[in-house]
């Protein structure tokens, strides 16, 4: 079989959907053919639930699942970065017995790493883990720890020699929370909601098999995790988005995700929940206040201004952030992706608005620009990747633009000129 391309990829995941979604099956037992299918994680490898295929194509095929109504993998709380950190450090023997179900969304996963007295200071983590017999032996305690609650197993980082450097005496492990060694205790915040947990070790006890790291190599599986943390930061609010259609799987999913992200709907520290300040103005009768008026405006314009400059900037995930916005990807599968140019031109809703409006007027700042200095030895290629028809119709452009700059420019100096 040739390189997969958008229709093939396409092709095959509409007929495969065609001929298997039901929403009258169970969640779990849905999930578990996408597992077998591999159509869940395209991504992955073939061998653990994937097919292999480039990262850009998870679009292609979200487009796929939304076109047809199905509903996808388990994605939501700190399962992905179990996921992610098994299929890059773990034996053959976790994959087998974790990701599926971490896909089918039967195992809840959380994240032990903050401590009392290590919260940016990570590797000075000072949880113990002690071999005993064959067995590792955890005493110490966690804090922050979302969804502890909840949690079937635990990623674990934890202090298992004292000699040595702080960064270089950990091991990493996956934990069985379920034990009688592991005690979790919610932390009520001022708002009366309890988002995360203290928990306490008092001999927990780990098998050999379920250490990640090589003792010495816990920090490096750690960044790991965190890498994966991070990219997913803004994702709180759009990971998991329930569907409204009626029939046995909606309703299942309904149920987990509510449970799932219930932890995250006060999560003011990380998510930010400037969403809630109007309402709760509205709903005390603050808003009647001028000057809360006044700030509340002030937070808006802030938090939309600093989400339009994030979906702006160039760190859009290959093929995906595009993809989203509506346009065909270029350049090689798994490439770094359509440019952002590329997006902005063509969003949906800047569509039918005048050519002049294509060229940002900030330098330094615009993924126009980005894109411009890319070309910077021949600028006017810019307009031809951009879509000009010719070469002359993009030196026409490019000469349009300088000029408009120009004019930009003067206006302003003359403007300011005037106010002096
Ligand atoms: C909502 C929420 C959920 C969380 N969920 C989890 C979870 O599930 N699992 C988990 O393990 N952790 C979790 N955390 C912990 C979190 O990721 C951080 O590790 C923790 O918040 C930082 O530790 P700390 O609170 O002790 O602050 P500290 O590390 O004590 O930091 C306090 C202040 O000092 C500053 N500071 C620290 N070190 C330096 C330095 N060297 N130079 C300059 N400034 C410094 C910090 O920026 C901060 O302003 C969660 C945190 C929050 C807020």
């Amino acid at each position: 079989m040739g390189e997969p391309t958008e229709s093939s990829v396409r092709t095959e995941v509409r007929t495969w959907l065609e001929a298997n979604w039901n929403p009258e099956l169970g969640l779990v037992e849905w999930r578990n053919k996408l597992a077998d299918s591999g159509w869940g994680v395209p991504h992955w490898p073939k061998q653990w639930y994937g097919r292999d295929l480039p990262v850009a194509f998870n679009a292609v095929v979200d487009e796929e699942f939304q076109r047809i109504g199905a509903v996808g993998v388990a994605k939501a709380g700190i399962r992905t970065l179990a996921a992610a950190t098994i299929l890059a450090h773990s034996t053959d023997l976790h994959k087998e017995k974790f990701l599926r179900r971490i896909l089918t969304g039967e195992d809840t996963w959380c994240q032990l790493f903050s401590e009392p007295g290590s919260g940016s200071d990570m590797a000075g983590a000072v949880t113990r883990a002690d071999r005993q017999g064959n067995k590792w032996v955890i005493n110490g305690q966690k804090v922050w720890t979302t969804s502890a609650h909840k949690a079937e197993w635990g990623l674990l980082l934890a202090r298992a020699n004292w000699d040595v450097a702080k960064h270089k005496g950990l091991a990493y492990f996956i934990l069985d929370m379920k034990q009688p060694g592991v005690q979790v205790h919610p932390l009520r915040q001022m708002n009366g909601h309890a988002s995360f947990n203290q928990v306490f070790f008092t001999d927990a006890i780990v098998e050999p098999e379920f250490l990640v790291s090589d003792v010495g190599d816990g920090w490096k599986v750690a960044t790991t995790t965190l890498m994966h943390e991070r990219r997913g930061a803004d994702g709180l609010r759009t990971w998991a988005t329930a569907s409204s259609r009626k029939g046995r799987i909606y309703e299942e999913e309904r149920a987990e995700i509510a449970t799932t992200m219930e932890p995250y709907k006060w999560y003011p520290q990380r998510a930010g929940r400037v969403d809630l300040v109007l309402e709760r103005a509205k709903a005390t009768g603050k808003i009647d206040d001028p000057v809360i008026r006044q700030e509340i405006a002030k937070l808006l314009i802030m938090s939309k201004t600093a989400a339009r400059r994030a979906g702006a900037g160039p760190a859009a995930r290959p093929g995906g952030i595009a993809r989203q916005a509506g346009v065909e990807p270029r350049g090689a599968p798994g490439g770094a992706g359509p440019h952002l140019y590329h997006r902005r031109r063509r969003a949906p809703e800047r569509r039918g608005q005048p050519d002049g409006r294509r060229h940002r007027r900030d330098p330094g700042v615009g993924a126009c620009n980005i894109h411009r200095r890319r070309h910077r030895r021949n600028p006017a290629q810019h307009h031809l990747r951009a879509g000009a028809q010719d070469a002359q119709g993009a030196q026409r452009r490019h000469r349009q633009a300088v000029q408009g700059r120009a004019e930009e420019h003067h206006r302003v100096i003359v403007s300011r000129r005037r106010k002096v």
